[in-house]
């Protein structure tokens, strides 16, 4: 057997104990957000049917084409995949229990997504979103709300230089339209087209117009425009928007080249950005798919959602200067002798029953190593309980960070800790 230590997946991390701290903080702040705009959680597998995202994304797409962990399940032969998104899973839990039956649904998901990419800074191969979708909704009112809310999660994290791009990608019909013409010039052009580009010509040419090649620069912002086959309805749509928009003073720049990914966009479509993030800066990005619930299977059903990276906020924040929460414990429980350890653990658990933090010492050990223990969890406040405290019904209460050290009676304990924890 070799002893060779195991490392974790490539692309995939570990989120230590400190680190941890800023996650739970940050999914207190967003689920608080979420909540204040009605929206509701929903949990789905991590491992769906993989020709669930086939269908959904599409198969040309890069995610399916090339970044989806799929295998066959080989107990049964089951093809699978570890989910690269949610928006697919959750439609398919929506259809699949009956949710959009009757009413609308405003729902959010958070957790891991899995796709095989070259992992660099705000790229991994498991990385974490906090995805939210509005199933049944079909006016533009419900695209900008979800619009404004990120811009209030951006205020209430306090980020400043994040920027809203947004476009429109219109209907089936203008797309179609545009997609022949689009063919057409790029045949003309073949010379300039890369490898890619020349891959894609005619399974997906609107995603040529997102390359990021220099030499094709010119010729993509040559080519033919979306915007002029938009449907009087697309159009609307997309103005009534910006309106909104407009109104509540979020500020947006058109980018008639912002694509997606993924195929099931159409109408509104945007992303957030920054720049300080080297490439990896879209922070957050989304639309409407309003064809995507009868490609599952449902009854055509009209939606919009987004999703956030969570490592890439939480990069920004730190970039800015956010420091880690401090991780914090009330009271550290140290004693000695068999009638103190037994109060002790009495001690504790009544603490905890009115809401202190509560670490009890295990593992034996003089008072003096008990002590350093004590120290370095960084408690507000020290127990100290011996036999001779314990025969008393007493303990022996010592702020850590300055202070007389007191005794107490047991029934008095609280009392006298909160004054401690309050002075903090
Ligand atoms: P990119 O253009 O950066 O590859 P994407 O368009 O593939 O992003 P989406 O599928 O829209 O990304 O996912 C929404 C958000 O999830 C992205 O804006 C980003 O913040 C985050 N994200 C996507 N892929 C990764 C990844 N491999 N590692 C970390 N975060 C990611
Ligand atoms: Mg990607």
């Amino acid at each position: 057997m070799s002893n060779e230590t195991l490392q974790a997946v490539r692309g995939m991390n570990d989120i230590l104990p400190d680190e941890a701290e800023l996650w739970l903080w940050f999914e207190e702040v967003v689920r608080e957000w979420l909540h204040s705009y009605g929206y509701r959680n929903i949990r789905m597998p991590l491992v769906e049917p993989t020709a669930l995202f086939k269908r959904a994304i599409g198969e040309v797409t890069d995610i399916v084409e090339k970044e989806m962990y799929s295998f066959e399940d080989t107990l049964n032969g089951d093809q699978l995949t570890l989910r690269p998104e949610g928006t697919a899973s959750c439609v398919r839990a929506a259809l699949q229990h009956n949710l959009l039956y009757n009413a609308p649904q405003r729902l959010y998901y958070s957790g891991q997504m899995f796709r095989h990419e070259r992992p660099q800074k705000g790229r991994y191969r498991q990385f974490h979103q906090f995805g939210v979708e509005a199933l049944g909704f079909a006016g533009p009112d419900i695209d900008a709300e979800q619009i404004l809310m990120c811009a209030r999660l951006w205020q209430k994290l306090g980020l400043q230089d994040v920027a809203l791009q947004l476009n429109t990608l219109g209907d089936i019909e203008s797309r179609q339209r545009h997609r022949t013409k689009l063919i057409a010039y790029f045949l003309q052009h073949q010379d300039v087209l890369d490898a890619d580009a020349t891959r894609r010509l005619h399974s997906n040419p609107l995603r040529i117009l997102d390359s990021k090649n220099p030499a094709m620069h010119d010729l993509i912002i040559a080519a033919p425009s979306l915007m002029d086959e938009l449907e009087d309805d697309a159009l609307q749509h997309f103005s009534a928007v910006q309106e909104i928009l407009k109104q509540h003073n979020v500020k947006f720049e058109i980018n008639p080249r912002l694509v997606r990914g993924l195929d099931y966009y159409n109408r509104t479509v945007f992303e957030w950005v920054t720049t300080r993030l080297g490439a990896q800066g879209t922070i957050c990005a989304g639309g409407r798919f309003d064809g995507l619930i009868e490609q599952v299977g449902g009854k055509p059903t009209p939606a919009t959602g987004f999703a956030m990276g969570i490592e890439r906020l939480l990069a920004l924040l730190l970039d800015d200067g956010m420091t880690l929460p401090k991780y914090r414990v009330d009271i550290y429980v140290v004693h000695q002798g068999e009638l103190a350890s037994k109060m002790a653990s009495r001690v504790s658990e009544q603490l905890r029953d009115a809401k202190f933090q509560v670490i009890l010492h295990c593992g034996g050990g003089s008072f003096k190593s008990q002590m350093k223990k004590a120290d370095a969890s960084g408690a507000i406040v020290a127990l100290v309980i011996g036999d001779d405290e314990a025969s008393a019904g007493e303990v022996s209460v010592k702020p850590m960070r300055g202070g007389e050290q007191a005794r107490v009676s047991v029934d008095k304990l609280n009392f006298a800790i909160n004054q401690f924890i309050k002075q903090e």
